[in-house]
């Protein structure tokens, strides 16, 4: 059985006291233990963020890590620092480190075997443009978008990844995949897994992500490939990230 997950992308928003009254929110409204619940916050937070939810079963995630063990690269933090500070999970190929810090899949296949040597679980973005969902080239940009980010992995790592779908038009921009075409590309990933994990590809959780709201979560959880949901703006406010985890 795969896992149910609403994962938390707080992205760079958020000063401390509001972060930490944010972990609070979610800790204390959190009624289900069905649903893995993870909180990616900037990395100043994540020590806090990792005491506040030790005696649940909330999880925290990085946003980013570099692709190299330790070094001499001011400015980026390490998978063994992230795992050290206690992370379970980190973010990778977020459609906003592919477009505003150039960002391809062969960098994200070093920064996944990266997480992966260090115990970090990672969470592979993939998604289309509009301008490629609009050519009808989306299976084949997110088909070639796993191929290469996941190329050479080891099959019980491949078992470790949660792949998130997030559309990049729909990200931030309040427009949301309608459920038939996310479970399609879901049905999509699921299938193009399936090539190297055969049957062991139902046990991996992919993710819904972009503009995934109170309203609209139910829905979209219900689809059959669709096991949760990499949640944005939603995420920054504890009575609708709740909503969105309890819709399951
Ligand atoms: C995201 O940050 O990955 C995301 C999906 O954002 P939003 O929910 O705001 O569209």
């Amino acid at each position: 059985m795969r896992e149910k997950i609403v994962a938390g992308n707080w992205k760079m928003n958020l000063t401390k006291n509001e972060g930490l009254l944010l972990v609070d929110g979610v800790v204390n409204g959190l009624n289900t233990a069905d649903v893995k619940v993870i909180l990616a916050p900037p990395f100043p937070f994540i020590s806090d963020t990792v005491s506040k939810v030790e005696k649940t079963t909330i999880t925290v995630a990085a946003q980013n890590c570099h692709q190299s063990e330790s070094g001499a690269f001011t400015g980026e933090v390490s998978a063994a620092t992230l795992q050290s500070f206690g992370c379970d999970y980190c973010i990778v190929g977020h459609s906003e480190r592919r477009q505003y810090f150039g960002e391809d899949d062969t960098l994200v296949n070093e920064k996944i075997e990266q997480l992966l040597a260090n115990n970090i679980k990672p969470i592979y973005c993939c998604g289309e443009s509009l301008e490629q969902r609009q050519a009808e080239e989306h299976f084949e940009v997110v088909g070639k978008q796993i191929q290469s980010a996941l190329s050479g992995l080891k099959r019980e790592d491949l078992l470790k990844i949660v792949v998130a779908y997030e559309p990049v038009w729909a990200i931030g921009t309040g427009e949301t995949a309608t459920p038939k075409q996310a479970q399609e590309m879901h049905g999509f990933i699921r299938e193009k897994l399936s090539q190297v994990l055969r049957d062991e590809a139902e046990n991996v959780s992919i993710l819904y992500g972009g503009s995934v709201k109170p309203d609209n979560a139910k829905e979209l959880f219900s689809q059959k490939d669709i096991d949760g949901g990499l949640i944005g703006g939603a995420s920054l406010n504890s009575t609708d990230f709740l909503a969105i985890i309890h819709s399951f």
